[in-house]
């Protein structure tokens, strides 16, 4: 039997035939480190995008590796790879050549590894299985006693069953160990660059030197190859709350793999729209950048409250906005958007600094709101301000002047999103922004 096909045996949770409990496996949980900090150090779409490009391109590299060497795997995600070795030696030289493929195509993104070779027992058993003998008289030693609060025994005179052992050392324990290591390990951003403080920065980053003009505006080495690809695209943050605990419960390698797709297929809709690329794939909050035409249908395919198997929801904040900063903001807004909106929301940024949520009820309103604006032809600048006045607190009169200048077919259909929304009441004002930004990210050629 070859090396390769042993360690997918164990990863599938099977006992080779000449399976040897405490022959070595190397597992690697590798990941792309700070990636989102990657994405957020420039405040350029056309930079986001083309980071976007480059870390897909980077997965096609690792996935080609991957099947080239035939290493097995448990997650094998942009940014985010679980993979079993044979050899520790393989592990390492696997590692080597990713950390090159990262810098040769990014010019700055580090590969971030934890790596644990274990028995291929600890698979099963978890790490520090129970002794097969226990030291000691049971219920006697504050000890044992210990031991026994751990697996949760009601009585200290007794010593944990099979079950109960299982139920607290298993496969799960090793992918938390792998996930702390990961964490102590991570480096950050490499500069690579040196900036003295004479040089001049790029405009887009703002951390390293400049080393070209594009399009008039200076730039470093790292940026100028992020926005060579770059394209104007809307970006969808779907937060999986509870997915990282999710698998951290899971007792088998075989449980792990399939939660690990269940918590796949919340995404799936999305990346399967033409020319949608995984910007961060990474933790809780998924990134995905897709084209601006037909956002809103691609809102309505997601689940919007998917049942991981923990019992957790998933939350969608999408942005229709393309200011300038909206990249940074976006990111943040997602982090924040954790906390903020409850599960069974769906939020809709129309602008970096404040957005709509709309529950499953008012986002069909929303639906109509669009269709039937749509419907109405409204000229391509009318409204062009609102998120602003909105902000400002000004949306009232600057919707009533800007009436003004619609015909009475228009103003029908405006009059009928009012009396569906509330007269003059915010939320009115609100989705009227959030439709139109739809409409127009749809109308917008990509
Ligand atoms: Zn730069």
């Amino acid at each position: 039997m070859s090396p390769a096909s042993r360690a997918a045996l164990l990863l599938a949770n099977t006992l080779p035939p000449d399976h040897a409990p405490d022959a070595p496996l190397t597992l690697q949980l590798l990941t792309f480190d700070h990636v989102r900090a990657y994405f957020t150090e420039v405040d350029r779409w056309g930079a986001l995008h083309g980071a976007a490009r480059q870390i897909e391109q980077l997965h096609a590299r690792i996935e080609r590796r991957i099947r080239f060497d035939s290493v097995p795997s448990l997650i094998a995600q942009p940014g985010r790879y679980l993979l079993a070795f044979e050899d520790a030696a393989q592990a390492d030289r696997f590692r080597g050549e990713i950390a090159r493929e990262a810098a040769a195509l990014t010019g700055s993104l580090q590969v971030n590894c934890a790596q644990l070779t274990l028995e291929a027992s600890a698979l099963f058993d978890g790490l520090l299985p129970i002794p097969a003998r226990v030291v000691g008289i049971p219920g006697v030693t504050p000890y044992q006693a210990r031991i026994n609060r751990y697996y949760g025994l009601a009585n200290a005179g007794t010593v944990p069953t099979a079950e109960q052992a299982r139920a607290r050392r298993h496969f799960g324990q090793v992918y938390a160990r792998l996930l702390d290591q990961l964490e102590a390990t991570s480096a950050g951003i490499a500069p690579f660059y040196e900036c003295l403080p004479f040089a001049e920065r790029c405009s887009a980053c703002r951390e390293r030197p400049t080393s070209a003009f594009v399009n008039g505006e200076p730039r470093c080495p790292v940026c100028e190859l992020r926005e060579r690809t770059g394209a104007s695209m809307a970006i969808l943050a779907i937060t999986l709350p509870g997915s990282e605990r999710a698998l951290i419960k899971q007792t088998s390698s075989a449980a792990f793999a399939r939660v690990a797709a269940a918590i796949d297929t919340v995404t799936a809709p999305v990346l399967a729209n033409p020319g949608a690329l995984r910007l961060h794939d990474a933790y809780e909050t998924r990134l995905i950048a897709t084209p601006k035409r037909g956002l809103l249908d691609l809102i309505a395919k997601l689940p919007d409250a998917v049942r991981l198997p923990s019992g957790d929801e998933t939350r969608v904040i999408v942005s229709a906005a393309y200011g300038p900063a909206a990249p940074r903001t976006l990111i943040e807004m997602a982090e924040r958007g954790h906390h903020k909106l409850s599960p069974d929301r769906i939020g809709i940024a129309s602008s970096p600094d404040s957005f709509g949520t709309y529950s499953a009820e008012s986002l069909e309103w929303l639906r109509a709101t669009v269709e039937r604006l749509r419907g109405a032809n409204l000229p391509p600048a009318a409204f062009a301000n609102l998120p602003e006045q909105l902000a400002r607190g000004t949306a009232a009169l600057y919707t009533t002047y800007e009436r003004l200048r619609l015909a009475p077919l228009m103003l029908r259909a405006l009059d009928a999103t009012e009396a569906q929304w509330g007269r003059e009441s915010a939320r009115f004002y609100r989705a009227l922004a959030d439709a139109l930004a739809l409409i127009r990210g749809d109308d917008e050629r990509v």
